[in-house]
């Protein structure tokens, strides 16, 4: 009998799965020096190797290309670091905060935001850490939700998460508790029915925003893990970014959204491309994402659209960067377009 298949996590590993080229081998070894990798069988199982721009393949395996840093890119491209009032907390947004318990995740993606934060060899948050981050939610009576992420929540044990929902639960002002995650996807068969009873507990409302940006991600299995999730009470989102070569086109982009509603996920952001180290390969301009969203608002279900954002570098929050349906005329009148591109006048003439 065959071993269960693994997580590949080295170029080795890549190479002898055929995702790499021989004469690219010395060049990725820098990158492999600077970057995490990891594809799990789930997704390694999606990648057609006779496709050389394969829309799985440039999220995952590592490209000589990545070696290209241009001046606009930074480690920290959203400003992480200037919100964090103790290790594992990013608080920007008065209401809300981010609870970073790990670093690791499922897969490590080409284009991450975080990657020079997130790896198999970071640290993750100590019992004392963890205290004082949660010492610092408790402490502050205005932060009504807590977004879990990191690296990916999703890769600690069933015990492990269950034991941080409980202690969030017994916070009176926190309401809302939302899981940030490419494992439902990247690696359906850690959701499993002990993993999902971890993430409800009382008295707190638990969301799932999970991590997909091609609809061949959305297997059965992850399908599955999906429904998993729903089927226990737990509402899911979704998030996608923006990937040259990989989603950028509307019949791709569309066909992604519908396949998220499709399995009850309601589509809730499109990022833009974040200026993390050696990823301008995979980013297009915020134009380009603009005329996808139109070409998303007039031909497909509202369910399907995402609101479209840009992260501002620095640390100053997300923004809705998609376009804007509305203009003046000559005159100074309100002008309102129509999704084939009509404008009238608002109010209309009398
Ligand atoms: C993205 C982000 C959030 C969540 O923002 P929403 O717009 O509510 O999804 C919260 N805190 C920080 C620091 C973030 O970067
Ligand atoms: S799963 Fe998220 S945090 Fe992890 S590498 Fe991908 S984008 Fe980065």
């Amino acid at each position: 009998m065959n071993a269960a298949p693994k997580t590949l996590r080295r170029l080795s590993d890549l190479d002898q799965a055929g995702l790499i080229p021989a004469e690219k081998r010395a060049v990725l070894e820098q990158v492999a020096a600077r970057y995490a990798i990891a594809v799990t069988p789930a997704m390694e199982a999606l990648i057609d190797r006779g496709d050389p721009n394969d829309p799985i393949a440039q999220q995952f395996v590592p490209d000589p290309a990545e070696l290209d840093v241009v001046p606009q890119e930074r480690a920290d491209p959203i400003g992480d670091h200037a919100h964090s009032p103790v290790d594992g907390i990013v608080h920007r947004y008065p209401d809300r905060v981010l609870l970073k318990l790990t670093h690791v995740c499922a897969v490590y993606c080409r284009f991450c935001f975080r990657r020079e934060m997130v790896g198999p060899d970071a640290e993750p948050l100590t019992p004392a850490q963890l205290d004082a981050a949660l010492g610092y939610i408790a402490a502050h009576p205005d932060i009504w939700e807590v977004v879990l992420t990191g690296g990916d929540p999703l890769v600690l044990s069933a015990r492990r998460l269950r034991d941080v929902m409980v202690r969030l639960s017994t916070i009176a002002h926190v309401k809302v508790i939302r899981v940030h995650s490419r494992v439902p996807i990247a690696d359906p068969a850690r959701i499993t029915g002990e993993l999902v009873r971890a993430l409800k507990v009382e008295g707190k409302a638990t969301y799932v925003v999970a991590h997909a940006n091609h609809a061949r991600e959305l297997t059965s299995a992850a399908r599955e893990a999906c429904a998993r999730i729903i089927d226990a009470g737990i509402p899911m989102l979704s998030q996608s970014v923006l990937l040259a070569g990989v989603n950028d086109d509307p019949q791709t982009l569309a066909a992604l959204m519908r396949a998220l509603v499709e399995c009850r996920i309601k589509p809730y952001y499109l990022h833009h491309g974040d200026l993390a180290p050696g990823t301008a390969h995979l980013r297009t301009s915020i134009e380009r994402g603009q005329e996808l969203m139109r070409v998303l608002h007039g031909r497909y279900s509202g369910l399907c659209q995402p609101t479209y954002v840009l992260d501002i570098p620095g640390g100053h929050g997300k923004s809705p960067v998609g376009p804007s349906y509305l203009s003046r005329d000559d005159e100074g009148r309100t002008q309102v377009e129509d999704f084939n591109g009509g404008l009238h006048c608002y109010p209309p003439e009398p």
